[in-house]
């Protein structure tokens, strides 16, 4: 089963996606972690991409969707891909789409953990504290949120349209988000 959690920063995806990676026996595709372990790593991509990760802006579809290719074409993942914030843009969802395809693949489900500003920005300032990360001050967590929403609302167009799209309420404690996507995929 493939599953694309889809959401603003701090929605939650990277705490439910670690849930059904062990439910699931799956893997966990995060182009945010994927990015951060290119600068960690001091890559050529990495040094391409630090100076718009530390601004809160997106990193070019090209760069994104080459290192996703990867992983779909790994045939000890397939169809046990956990998508945590990818695809961001509908030139991405196209992208996922045709890899799917060529890799014969499908996404079992789409689940919009939806969430408002303020549970974004209480739920971020908290994660800043506990993981330390560069991006996570105050100004960039609204610039993600604004580029977010501005960038992403096609993509929710094109999958809410979809049959297997979910929307969930992302404000709601951990373990009802829990609770909820299992009731779906449990079906
Ligand atoms: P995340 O860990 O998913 O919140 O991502 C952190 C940052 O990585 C974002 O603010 C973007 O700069 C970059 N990023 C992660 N995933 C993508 C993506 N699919 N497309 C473009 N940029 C991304």
């Amino acid at each position: 089963m493939n599953i694309i959690l889809f959401g603003p920063p701090g929605a939650g995806k990277g705490t439910q996606a670690k849930y059904l990676v062990k439910k699931l026996n799956g893997f966990q595709v995060s182009t945010g972690d994927m990015l951060r372990n290119e600068i960690n790593n001091d890559t050529e991509i990495g040094k391409k991409i630090i100076n718009d990760m530390n601004e809160g802006k997106f990193v070019s579809d090209e760069i994104v969707n080459s290192l996703i290719e990867n992983v779909l074409f790994d045939q000890n993942k397939k169809n046990k891909l956990i998508f945590d914030g990818y695809p961001r843009s509908i030139t991405q969802a196209k992208n996922l789409d045709l890899l799917m395809e060529k890799s014969r693949q499908t996404i079992s489900f789409v689940f919009f953990l939806n969430v408002n500003k303020n549970t974004i920005i209480k739920r971020i300032e908290k994660r800043k504290i506990l993981e330390n990360r560069s991006d996570d001050d105050l100004n960039t967590i609204l610039k993600r949120y604004d580029i977010y929403m501005e960038t992403t609302k096609p993509v929710l167009e094109y999958y809410s349209k979809k049959p297997n799209f979910e929307e969930i309420d992302g404000t709601q404690e951990i373990d009802q988000i829990t609770r909820k996507i299992d009731s779906f995929i449990n079906l």
